[in-house]
């Protein structure tokens, strides 16, 4: 089963990258051809028929994850970046992380009001980056069809922030 396997190669590292926080690890999912292979299946699989034209990964691990995700599901894939690093016309949304405050930008023409777009990153912790990525993606009129990540750590309560968005997650931590 998807969990049992994600769940046993998903590494805790703690104090990582600051006192307090347990990091989780995703490398050694990556690192494994076959849990790879079986994780992009398990986060693409609730989204075929769904109509997504767009797939939203969050800087930067959410592009890992977010560009075979687009392939598997036949569509584009779109950066959503920390701040200074799109060459092109951004717009920017703030938010607090778990460990200190940032911001994200997208290309004003990374999508329209015709897109439907899925939303991956690999970790929501307080929930604060994907409603960041939700608002960048709503103020140009996409429709969000919902997130996926790969871990949910359940006791920050990040699906709070998410106003009802559908937001799945492949291994939960702490409910
Ligand atoms: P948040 O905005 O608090 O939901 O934080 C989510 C973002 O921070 C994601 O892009 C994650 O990659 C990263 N992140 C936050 N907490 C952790 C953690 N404990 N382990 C790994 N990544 C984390």
């Amino acid at each position: 089963m998807i969990e049992t396997t994600l769940r046993s190669l998903i590494r805790d590292v703690p104090d990582f990258p600051e006192p307090g926080v347990l990091f989780k690890d995703i490398t050694p999912v990556l690192g494994n051809a076959e849990a790879l292979a079986e994780l992009i299946e398990a986060l693409a699989e609730p989204y075929r028929d769904q109509g997504i034209t767009k797939v939203a990964g969050i800087e930067s691990r959410g592009f890992i994850l977010a560009t075979p995700v687009a392939t598997a599901l036949g569509a584009g894939f779109v950066p959503l970046r920390k701040p200074g690093k799109l060459p092109y016309d951004v717009i920017r949304e703030e938010y607090s992380l778990e460990y200190g405050t940032d911001a994200l930008e997208m290309h004003t023409d990374a999508v329209d009001s015709n897109d439907r777009v899925l939303v991956v990153d690999d970790v929501i912790a307080t929930g604060g980056t994907a409603a960041a990525a939700v608002r960048l993606l709503e103020r140009p009129g996409a429709d969000i069809a919902g997130m996926v990540v790969l871990v949910e750590l359940a006791f920050l309560n990040g699906r709070a922030a998410l106003n009802g968005m559908p937001m799945s997650a492949l291994v939960t931590y702490g409910d």
